[in-house]
């Protein structure tokens, strides 16, 4: 047996406890891995809460990604004692997942851990920052540079927008952020690399079709009027990158960004990636983020931590990045 997070669903609804975990109870997979480190994102939030039905199994382990090491393998990719990462694929989800010190997976569906990334700073960056990196690489494919124009980022002092911030500025953008929490996380923004900090209210209330362009692209973690907003304020031929639901899911906007100044919005997802992405994603954040300001936006718990921390990152009151220490 081994430590775990599970869920269970019963009659009164689902609970959540630290408990023991019988191996011979993991799924199918090819590849056995200690766990050492995973993360706390907002879908952990919603699978440790139940306030949405991201679990789709019970009982679950959650945990959407981890870093961990191979212990037994039959997959010609991997063998025992080699470093890696999974995010996403199900995991958490359909999957028994990363909050435990047991994980079986697919070996396809493993990246190897980058040589210049500690197993805890692959998480630090966790499902979080590598979405991050695939709205910037969603940017750069559809042809926008810094010289552009300023970016923004929404939910900025969140784990996505964190991350965000600090990779558009690395790669030399006017970073505009965009925050709920100005007054208490101007100076952690600004610290990240973010040029400008505005309040979040200014996007989040009903605006016009089309606004004054403020930005040639955004990441948004947000989504709903915020969504809807930062479309209607980017320039001509800019684009955003749509990543998240923080603020809700509906998209309150127009097609008048689209038709009228050829605005693109791009579509952002990490789960079902494809592997020459996630090495693509991967190598990007080991080259270009700064690890520094990926400590700066760290906090790490130790597993028994995460299951009271699942309503507040929900809640927004998480800054940057959880880490949750496994072994
Ligand atoms: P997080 O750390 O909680 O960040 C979300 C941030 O959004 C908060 O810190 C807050 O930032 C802002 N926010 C929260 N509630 C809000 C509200 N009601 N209205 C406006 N802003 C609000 O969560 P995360 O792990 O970074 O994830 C962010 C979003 O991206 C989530 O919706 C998540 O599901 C999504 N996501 C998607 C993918 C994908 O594959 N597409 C992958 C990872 C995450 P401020 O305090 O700065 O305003």
């Amino acid at each position: 047996t081994f430590k775990a997070v599970v869920i269970e669903k019963g009659e009164g609804g689902q609970s959540v406890a630290l408990r023991s975990f019988d191996e011979a109870d993991l799924m199918d997979g090819d590849v056995t891995v200690r766990v050492t480190h995973s993360t706390l994102n907002y879908k952990d939030g919603l699978a440790l809460t139940g306030k949405a039905p991201v679990v789709r199994r019970f009982p679950m382990i959650p945990g959407i990604d981890f870093s961990g090491v191979v212990e037994a393998s039959s997959h010609p990719g991997w063998a025992p004692g080699d470093a890696v990462i999974l995010t996403g694929w199900g995991l958490g989800e359909t999957h028994l997942g990363a909050y435990a010190e047991k994980a079986r997976v697919k070996g396809d569906w493993l990246v190897a851990l980058p040589a210049s990334l500690t197993p805890e700073q692959a998480m630090a960056v966790g499902t979080a920052g590598f979405t991050a990196m695939l709205a910037l690489l969603a940017l750069e494919r559809h042809g926008l540079r810094p010289e552009a124009g300023p970016a923004l980022v929404t939910g900025a002092a969140g784990g996505v927008g964190s991350v965000a911030t600090a990779l558009l500025a690395a790669a030399g953008w006017h970073v505009v952020a965009a925050t709920g929490r100005a007054a208490e996380e101007a100076e952690y923004l600004r610290g990240l690399g973010a040029a400008e900090i505005i309040g979040r209210e200014e996007l989040s209330t009903p605006g016009k079709p089309l606004g004054r362009e403020r930005w040639a692209a955004a990441v948004d973690a947000v989504g709903s009027t915020t969504l809807a907003n930062a479309l209607a304020m980017t320039r001509y031929g800019g684009a955003v990158a749509a990543c998240g639901l923080a603020g809700g899911m509906d998209l309150p906007g127009s097609v008048a960004p689209f038709i009228l100044r050829g605005v693109a919005l791009l579509g952002i997802d990490s789960v079902m990636a494809p592997q020459a992405l996630r090495r693509e994603a991967w190598a990007r954040l080991a080259r270009d983020l700064d690890l520094d300001r990926l400590a700066a936006m760290t906090t790490t718990i130790p597993l028994s931590g995460v299951i009271e921390r699942g309503p507040a990152i929900l809640a927004g009151r998480t800054r940057g990045r959880v880490v949750v220490t496994v072994d």
